[in-house]
């Protein structure tokens, strides 16, 4: 249906800004198993070298949520077209 003559174009999501989300997915996996400290943290690594952790007001499944998908907007904001309208400032300013 969408290669007849009379669908309207839609530009498909660009092969670099997939190639960037399953890249982001694959470098932000987690590793191992968890690990429970007698302090009562709880942590995994992460195949970036990183290491996720509970703390005192967030789960570690909460940090690991906001660290993939952190990963993913970071890879997606860096291959995006150039002009696209954007929420956040890019480049980042440090
Ligand atoms: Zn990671």
């Amino acid at each position: 249906m969408s290669d007849s003559p009379e669908a309207p174009a839609i530009a498909p999501v660009s092969a670099l800004m997939r190639r960037a989300k399953v890249r982001a997915a694959t470098e932000h996996t987690t590793v191992g198993v968890v690990r429970t400290d007698p302090d009562g943290v709880v942590s995994i690594a992460c195949a970036c070298g990183m290491t996720l952790t509970n703390g005192p007001t967030w789960s570690l499944d909460e940090h690991i949520r906001l660290h993939r998908a952190e990963a993913r907007f970071l890879a997606l904001a860096a291959v995006a077209p150039d002009g696209i309208p954007r929420l956040v400032d890019w480049p980042l300013q440090s």
